[in-house]
């Protein structure tokens, strides 16, 4: 068998066409445009080129992009003052602090500083509980993407049996949360998981989110399964340079799956995809709206 090739890539592309038509239909009617602000402390270069991406993607759905540069010394009193200030700002519908952070600053009391309605990377606590209590959450945006691409490809995941692989608050747990508010049997594999092989092979979803490079190998998947690979790692090539590689070997995967997601090209471009739709979502709620259809969990 040769599996389906998910095209995150091209799904990436309907979501932010749906939300800027979802933009347009609310500057026109409500006189309201969507605002985001990204908060960058120090000068890290990747962090750069991710904001850049964030600014530029959500200009070109038509919402207002708000870019905060602060220095690598900042202290956490400044950093707290604008985060309050942007919490307060009802221009601002969503709030993101691109991350890592300096060392002498603590990510998750940063996270905790942003109003829970305005955390569109869906990584406050209270965001985590209501999700994991089955209430209306901002979910955190490489999750949701997955989801997205699941239920785009298999339609209702009811009674499906799914192992998410990794436990991490950004993406295992979040995850396995949204499979089981879609009525699948959960299975959450981590580091101390005995015969992971075995416990893969029971899945017909598999989530492969451990930041090892190409360790679910075909011969784990279930014919047929579906895999979707969160992993980006980069690694040698043999001739030189170097390619970027999922968690998941796909040549040996496709073989036996009936559909994967590539890396590049799968779930990475619906992470930001999926902020813009968790800005959306939190400009609606904001403003009593209602929300867009397919664009939350
Ligand atoms: P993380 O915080 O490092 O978590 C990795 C998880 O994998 C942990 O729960 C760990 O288990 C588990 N693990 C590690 N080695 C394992 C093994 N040999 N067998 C089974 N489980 C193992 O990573 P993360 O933030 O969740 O990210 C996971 C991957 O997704 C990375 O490749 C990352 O680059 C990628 N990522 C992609 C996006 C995107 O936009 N596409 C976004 C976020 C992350 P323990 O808990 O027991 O240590």
């Amino acid at each position: 068998m040769t599996a389906t090739r998910i095209d995150g890539k091209a799904f990436a592309a309907t979501v932010r066409e749906k939300v800027a038509a979802h933009v347009s239909r609310l500057k026109d009617e409500q006189g309201i445009t969507p605002g985001l602000a990204v908060v960058l402390v120090g000068e890290d270069p990747a962090s750069e080129v991710y904001v850049r991406n964030k600014g530029k993607q959500t200009l070109e759905v038509g919402m207002n992009s708000y870019e905060h540069k602060l220095p690598a010394d900042v202290s956490k009193d400044e950093l707290y003052a604008l985060i309050a200030k942007l919490n307060a700002d009802p221009a601002v519908h969503g709030i993101l602090c691109q991350f890592p952070v300096p060392a002498h600053l603590n990510e998750q009391d940063i996270v905790a500083q942003i109003d829970p309605a305005k955390d569109v990377d869906g990584l406050h606590v209270m965001n985590a509980g209501l999700l994991a209590s089955g209430q209306r959450a901002l979910v955190s945006c490489t999750p949701l993407g997955c989801l997205m691409l699941l239920r785009d490809h298999l339609g209702s995941l009811s009674g499906m049996n799914a192992v998410v692989i990794g436990r991490s608050n950004l993406v295992g747990k979040p995850l396995a949360q949204l499979l089981l508010g879609d009525s699948c049997t959960v299975t959450i594999a981590h580091s101390r998981t005995k015969d992971l092989p075995a416990v893969v092979r029971q899945a017909d979803i598999v989530i492969a989110a451990v930041g090892r490079p190409q360790m679910v190998i075909g011969d784990w998947i279930k014919p047929g399964a579906t895999v979707i690979d969160v992993g980006i790692n980069r690694i040698d090539k043999p001739e030189g340079g170097t390619r970027l590689v999922g968690d998941a070997d796909y040549a040996s995967c496709a073989e036996v799956a009936g559909a994967i997601t590539p890396v590049p090209g799968g779930v990475g471009p619906m992470t930001i995809a999926c902020l813009l739709a968790n800005t959306i979502t939190a400009c609606c709620r904001a403003n009593n709206l209602p929300e867009p259809e397919g664009l939350t969990a």
